[in-house]
């Protein structure tokens, strides 16, 4: 008997991933697709239609889909998604399922990437972890007692959105002082951004050429790495709202450890260093031990690996 295949999707606010997986989480094939707002999970179908021959077709066990934004775990509705404003209360579920007639398995984007760092990754072995993304924004999914925890409707996990500051600057939820308004590489370029339009000396405006606007989080890491003063300050203080943020999640699940990905893992000393040394004076004191940040291991197809391991756990 051939062994059972997998059809993963990832699906992201500019491109969506479709891959063929096997039982060893191999991907077989894949392709990209740019998603587009409205209708595009159409594009996707039609992608997969061109991707996966018959014979593959038979083998495929169920459907996996990772999507960022709230999923409602009962039915597999996307809710709303904070990249494709388009998308609101899309029954990705029931579309797939009534399209391909294969069960289908949906959840959030970091939830998953949790999973597939459990099964295939950074957290093989850990019963209880918590797995947060940094880059444009921040996302989260945590594995308790060696279960993917979703919540009571799917929404768990949103650590984005928790406050580390009432007073903060203003998030992409309209709130103040959420964790990705004060930590993500969004945070970072935006911090820097301000300072050196109110005044404050750096060589980010001459790496630029004047243009703030094209300001990035590896703009302010590239300049921190030359000695630039502010460019160390604003990541310093974005490694410590990063710690912040860790020493919270820690207090709350006492995990095995924190396994982080996202772009903020490039950063590497600038940004690990810093947060840890805020975890160790918060948790570390506290708990008298120090939980281990461990960087994620699955890189770009955590999304697909992720999606796939959601699969195998329930068919
Ligand atoms: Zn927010």
């Amino acid at each position: 008997m051939t062994s059972k295949l997998i059809l993963a999707m990832d699906i992201g606010g500019t491109q969506s991933r479709v891959a063929l997986i096997d039982s060893e989480a191999q991907i077989l094939k894949r392709v990209s697709v740019p998603t587009e707002a409205g209708e595009g999970y159409k594009v996707v179908i039609e992608e997969i239609r061109k991707l996966v021959i018959k014979e593959e077709f038979d083998r495929i066990a169920g459907i996996g889909i990772s999507i960022a934004g709230l999923l409602k775990a009962e039915t597999g509705t996307l809710v709303y998604s904070p990249n494709m404003p388009g998308w609101v209360n899309v029954p990705i579920k029931r579309i797939f399922a009534d399209e391909f007639h294969i069960p289908v398995y949906v959840s959030n984007d970091a939830s998953l990437a949790a999973l597939g760092e459990h099964r295939y990754g950074a957290a093989k072995g850990l019963d209880s972890f918590v797995y947060i993304t940094v880059s444009t924004g921040i996302g989260g999914g945590m594995v308790l007692d060696g279960r993917l925890y979703l919540g009571a409707d799917g929404y768990a996990g949103e650590v984005g959105h928790m406050t580390i500051n009432p007073g903060g600057p203003v998030c992409s939820c309209g709130m103040r002082g959420c964790f990705e308004a004060m930590a993500s590489g969004t945070a970072i370029a935006r911090d820097a951004k301000e300072r050196i339009a109110s005044g404050a000396t750096s060589i980010i405006g001459d790496m630029v050429g004047r243009d703030l606007e094209k300001v990035t989080a590896a703009t302010v890491e590239q300049a921190a790495r030359q000695g630039d003063e502010l460019a160390q300050d604003v990541m310093h203080q974005a490694a410590v709202n990063l710690g912040i943020g860790l020493s919270n999640l820690m207090i709350i699940f006492d995990p095995q450890a924190v396994v982080v990905g996202g772009g903020v893992t490039k950063s590497d000393d600038l940004i690990f260093d810093p947060a840890r040394k805020t975890v160790a004076e918060r948790v570390g004191k506290y708990f008298a031990k120090d939980i281990p940040i461990l960087k994620a291991a699955l890189g770009d197809n955590v999304g697909l690996i992720g999606a796939a391991a959601f699969v195998y756990d329930n068919v």
